[in-house]
């Protein structure tokens, strides 16, 4: 399995983008970033969008995405798949014709080039090739993190989330895991900051080490631009070699 860091930070700096990974070419896990970081015909591949949860740093790249497929008619359609308040929180405040227009109806309603699909929480559905187990998260909105795998291999995406327990819980057993892409947002000096917007700094990270399978390497994203270098000092302080800051436009192979 190949995941490209089309972005992977907290919001937007300069040269640094919100929270975007493509897997094998057609899967966009969040889409923080699209258009920023991939070739015209590089959009046009992809079929789906897992999208954690509504926010805009991690929905913005759709609604780009869409423009490009309805003004190349690319003739393809991109599917968000996300669990049913994300849904909810796209149809009603995104794709809206009031916010951005509502490309489940452009160019037509029979070959738009946006649809929507609901997950079911808590269970695997097959996305693609893949096979995508959405479980919930602790975020200030209904927000939830992905298991995917491909049959052989897989990681555990948490999205954006405080301290939680579910998806830890999950994955503990499950075979052929390579990773936990996890977040941290901000320095630990800013704990009232995390947990008011319910995101982890590394002390918090540390804490939820313990409760994710030992063997399984933490690859750090959304780390909050302004505190970028403060952040990873801290992450670097806890000695850890399962941690591992992922770098934007960098490719992995599990
Ligand atoms: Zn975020
Ligand atoms: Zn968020």
């Amino acid at each position: 399995m190949k995941i490209r860091v089309l972005g992977c930070y907290g919001s937007e700096g300069q040269g640094r983008r919100p929270a975007a990974f493509l897997v094998n070419d057609h899967v966009l896990v969040d889409a923080g970033t699209v258009p920023g970081a991939l070739s015209v015909e590089e959009q046009i591949a992809i079929d789906y969008a897992l999208l954690s949860h509504a926010h805009l740093d991690h929905i913005v790249g759709l609604a780009f995405l869409t423009e490009t497929l309805a003004l190349t008619e690319a003739g393809t359609t991109v599917v968000a798949a996300a669990t049913a308040p994300v849904v909810d929180a796209l149809r009603t405040h995104a794709f809206n014709n009031s916010l951005w227009p509502d490309f489940t109806t452009i160019p037509s309603l029979e070959a738009p080039v946006l649809g929507f699909r609901t997950l079911p929480e808590g269970v695997e559905s097959r996305v693609g090739e893949l096979s995508v187990r959405p479980v919930a998260v602790d975020h200030t909105v209904p927000a939830a993190g992905f298991i995917i795998h491909d049959g052989e291999t897989g990681f555990v995406y948490s999205g954006d989330t405080g301290p939680t327990e579910a998806i830890w819980t999950a994955t503990r057993g499950l075979r052929g895991l390579r990773a936990v892409i996890v977040e941290t947002a901000f320095p630990t000096r800013l704990d009232a900051m995390a947990r008011a917007s319910k995101h982890l700094t590394p002390a918090q990270l540390r804490r939820e080490m313990d409760k994710i399978p030992p063997d399984l390497p933490l690859w750090i994203f959304h780390i909050k631009p302004p505190f970028l270098e403060e952040t990873a000092e801290e992450l670097s302080k806890i000695n850890s070699p399962r941690i591992h800051i992922l770098e934007q436009g960098k490719t992995y192979t599990l």
